[in-house]
């Protein structure tokens, strides 16, 4: 029986574990935490409940594919619903925004409260199905970095459309140009948030992230998002995978250019293949003998990052619901800052996720769980203990302008994390939450294959590498490697 190493026990390590142990691997995954998720793992204090860092799911299907493979019935094991509002947006003037996933509903809210024609909001989510159409095929779910990938018919097409993917003008140019309203263009470039990059910069091919809610649906995790790692490891000890917790990998052991297995404490775990799940520079960086290093993505640009407050609420405000967004006054000036990395814009735009508006038990009685997270730059030695204590003035001024509170008031118990935390709790470089960022036109072929170039048996899943960060996209990456594996091995 083959022997697989898996490093990490995020959301990417643990598909591949499954699917590998389905194709008759005995795989081991080790663990520097104590516990599985990663980034998508939960903690709770005083009665509430927190999912540390992803909110939104979408394409829950990935998820299905999981259990399917492996003859399991995926609702026995996580439960979803769709959700019939993605968000609700918040603006200085009072505006409110229902962003329906329906699309006639939604593009009627535009109306009511933009005046944006509605023929105007369908035809642009028209366009961003048709890009995410043309797309999705060869940068979600294949390999960059074969040329076999080049040579199907499937790719080829996309290719003839290159000249209707918004390419070459950065996601708010195209968003400019479709609407007049800047309440609108601010909606739809906030999309460039979800892979930590920015609308001024990152290429309009990104606006097809949209498509994702507002054709295919938004969804929550019934029972939390941590569900997500946490039925996937149900999954994976069913399957015999053996879990090391605590168990840091300090050395991945080479051998004439082959991988022997990886090293924890004293001991060498061998295997035939070995999967990173960790960040692409911290294997680099810490894990692999010297001589091999980044090479295209050593200068590559990091996502941003977070800093976020998880806030016990001893009270219910019916003017939220579960993923709210109050929009700052300047997105420009808001990601500028970002840009510069050194000081956080005092008008941020604000994100309050509340579970308990869906599940009660995630709060005491007559209270809520806010997750309000703001967007900041990557780690850069900024003096992260008075940045974040300027932040929470700033967040609570606005907060309390906007929804006309005082929430201040009303928080019960409070943890906070920023990107200091999040760079030691998931060894995620410089704790950026998605990888590189998405700024540049290349950036999808500048991105670390799924495979070494240099080292057999050497293979990397999760948000640092190819396809990118966010739920949808780990999974893809676990499923390039399930078949890169196929292919190297089968081929034999
Ligand atoms: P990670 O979660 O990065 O896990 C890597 C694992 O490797 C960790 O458990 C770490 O402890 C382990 N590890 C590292 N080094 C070693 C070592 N040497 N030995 C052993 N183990 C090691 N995505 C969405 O889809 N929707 C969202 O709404 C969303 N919001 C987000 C909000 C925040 C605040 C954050 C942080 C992320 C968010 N994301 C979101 C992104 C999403 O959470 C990540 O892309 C995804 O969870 C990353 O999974 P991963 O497989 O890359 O592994």
């Amino acid at each position: 029986m083959k022997k697989a190493s898996v490093i990490g026990a995020g959301i990417g390590g643990l598909a591949i574990a499954v699917r590998l142990a389905v194709n008759g691997y005995k795989v081991n995954v080790f663990e520097s935490n104590s516990y599985p998720g990663g980034k998508a793992a939960e903690f709770k204090t005083k009665g509430f409940r927190f999912d540390k860092g992803p909110s939104l799911l979408t394409m829950p299907e990935k998820i299905d594919e999981l259990f399917l493979l492996a003859g399991r019935t995926p609702r026995d094991y996580f439960k979803y619903s769709k959700i019939n509002e993605s968000c609700r947006y918040f603006y200085e003037d009072g505006t409110v925004i229902k962003a329906y996933s329906d699309v006639m509903k939604f593009s009627e809210e535009l109306f009511n409260q933009t005046k944006t024609p509605k023929h105007q909001t369908i035809n642009y989510l028209k366009e961003n199905e048709f890009i995410f159409k043309a797309t999705s095929y060869l940068f979600l779910e294949k390999s960059l970095h074969k040329l076999k990938t080049y040579l199907s018919f499937k790719v080829l097409f996309s290719a003839l459309k290159i000249p209707f993917l918004n390419l070459f003008s950065t996601m708010n140019e195209i968003n400019s140009k479709r609407f007049k309203n800047e309440k609108v263009v601010q909606i739809f470039n906030r999309y460039a948030t979800y892979n930590g990059s920015d609308p001024y910069l990152a290429p309009g091919v990104l606006n097809s992230i949209s498509n994702l809610e507002f054709k295919r649906g938004a969804f929550s995790a019934d029972n939390g998002m941590s569900t997500i790692p946490k039925s996937i490891y149900k999954l994976a000890l069913e399957l015999g995978v053996g879990f090391y917790f605590n168990s840091s990998v300090e050395e991945i052991r080479i051998d004439e250019n082959e991988v022997e297995g990886v090293v924890v404490g004293k001991d060498l775990y061998s295997s035939d293949l070995v999967v990173c799940n960790t960040d692409i520079y911290y294997i680099y960086n810490k894990l692999l003998p010297k001589k091999y290093s980044l090479k295209q993505q050593k200068n590559s640009e990091r996502s941003s990052s977070a800093i976020i407050f998880y806030w016990g609420i001893d009270k219910v405000f019916d003017k939220l619901q579960l993923h709210n967004i109050l929009f700052t006054q300047s997105y420009k000036n808001e990601f500028k800052h970002i840009r510069g990395g050194i000081s956080i814009y005092e008008d941020p735009t604000i994100y309050i996720n509340i579970t308990s508006k869906k599940k009660t038990s995630d709060a005491p009685k007559n209270s809520e769980n806010w997750f309000v997270m703001i967007n900041v730059p990557y780690n850069k030695d900024q003096d992260w203990d008075k940045l974040v204590m300027k932040s929470k003035k700033n967040i609570i001024k606005k907060i309390n302008r906007v929804l006309n509170i005082s929430i201040e008031d009303n928080i019960v118990c409070e943890n906070v994390i920023d990107p200091r935390n999040i760079e030691s709790e998931t060894h995620s470089f410089k704790g950026a939450l998605y990888g590189t960022s998405s700024n540049t036109k290349g950036a999808a072929f500048f991105r670390h294959p799924n495979f070494s170039k240099e080292i057999k048996g050497l293979y990397f899943c999760g948000g640092s590498v190819h396809p990118g960060g966010g739920i949808p996209l780990v999974l893809s990456s676990a499923k390039i490697v399930d078949e890169l594996i196929k292919r190297d091995y089968e081929k034999k």
